[in-house]
């Protein structure tokens, strides 16, 4: 059936086919991850976004979905001030967050 449209492929990520290894061990080491329930407060009063595009709900979400490339640019933009980490109402370390996931990806974590 023709709808008159389709998926851009060049947007289109087959889940099944990622290689999740980098993703496995995060949860472990920071369990708060699994508490976030995607409010926005962190990205909201993120320093960082107040000067850049800097999103770190995109991050998240780059993350899940293996996006490693894209994600390596943005993470740079963090400052690590843990601010974010005051406002969340669940507790979520998100400053650890961003530090495991340099670390994962082997970009420089200045500490
Ligand atoms: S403030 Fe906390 S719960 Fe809200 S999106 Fe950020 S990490 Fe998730
Ligand atoms: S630690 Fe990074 S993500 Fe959190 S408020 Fe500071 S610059 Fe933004």
């Amino acid at each position: 059936m023709k709808f008159g449209f389709s998926l851009n492929t060049s947007r289109t990520i087959d889940l099944d086919k990622l290689d999740k290894k980098k993703q496995e061990s995060f949860t472990d080491d920071i369990p708060t991850f699994k508490r976030c329930f995607a409010c926005g407060g962190c990205a909201a009063t993120c320093s960082a976004q107040q000067h850049t595009d800097f999103n770190v709900l995109k991050c998240n979400l780059l993350f899940r979905r293996g996006e490693f490339e894209t994600l390596e640019k943005e993470l740079e933009k963090c400052m690590l001030c843990g601010k974010c980490t005051l406002v969340c109402p669940r507790n979520v370390n998100t400053r650890a967050m961003i530090i495991k996931m340099r670390r994962t990806l082997n970009t420089k974590t200045n500490l």
